[in-house]
């Protein structure tokens, strides 16, 4: 049923492990938009809007980095229970061509067009 080889496993294996540190990586960098501010930092370069502008971002941000990354360790997950590479939906190949751009994906292209159209795009 699954199209990929066992190589191919491996090599998108290794940057859904490079994917999910990087995701943890950014999330704790931004955690909470409540860093403590850094006294040796200069101050006054932001006003009051930019800082809020860019708390309101960074959770927009944060959302996407979970929701991703709650995705690389479905794929992880996935591939110890050797179902890597098949939609979720449909269990069709999800096809390699698409999991080397986005390895994370737990769907095929068809099922995450209707997914996304459900959600209200994105
Ligand atoms: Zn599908």
């Amino acid at each position: 049923m699954n199209e990929l080889t066992t190589d191919q496993v491996a090599e998108l294996k290794q940057k859904l492990l490079s994917l999910r540190d990087e995701l943890k990586e950014l999330l704790s960098a931004t955690r909470d938009g409540t860093r403590p501010v850094d006294l040796d930092e200069p101050i006054g370069r932001l006003t009051r809007m930019d800082a809020i502008q860019q708390q309101s971002m960074s959770a927009a941000a944060r959302r996407s980095h979970n929701i991703r990354l709650a995705q690389v360790e479905q794929a992880l997950t996935a591939i110890a229970r050797d179902t890597y590479g098949l939609c979720r939906r449909c269990e069709d190949p999800i096809g390699h061509k698409r999991l080397e751009a986005r390895p994370e994906s737990p769907y095929c292209l068809d099922c995450q067009d209707e997914v996304d159209r459900k959600h209200g795009g994105g």
